[in-house]
């Protein structure tokens, strides 16, 4: 489950173990990996992170979650155009709601 942490709460995040983390995995987690992918809003997010998970503490705010191979997580059309990797999984998502391979309108 990844958190976003409000500026409030900058210093209650612990870098050690817990639910609610905004850190990366060590590297031996961090290799390829097929996944589903739900792109959805924070209500979405908030209700199938929390019901597995819990709510977060106070002062944080849930931005995605995995369960059982399934990545939940904010919808990357909402991202800053600026943030390339965001801008590269909306194209695909783009094809994925039926945007035909060609790039028409
Ligand atoms: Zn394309």
């Amino acid at each position: 489950l990844f958190v976003a942490v409000l500026a409030a709460a900058a210093a209650a995040v612990s870098s050690g173990p817990s639910l609610y983390s905004n850190q990366l995995p060590p590297p031996r987690y961090q290799g390829d990996a097929t996944v589903e992918l739900e792109v959805t809003g924070q209500p979405g997010i908030d209700r199938q992170c929390h019901k597995a998970f819990g709510a977060p503490p106070a002062g944080m705010k849930t931005d995605a979650c995995e369960i059982d191979g399934r990545v939940i997580a904010p919808n990357p059309c909402a991202f800053p155009a600026s943030d390339a990797y965001a801008r590269l999984l909306c194209h695909e998502i783009g094809h994925a709601n039926g945007w035909p391979a060609t790039h028409g309108q």
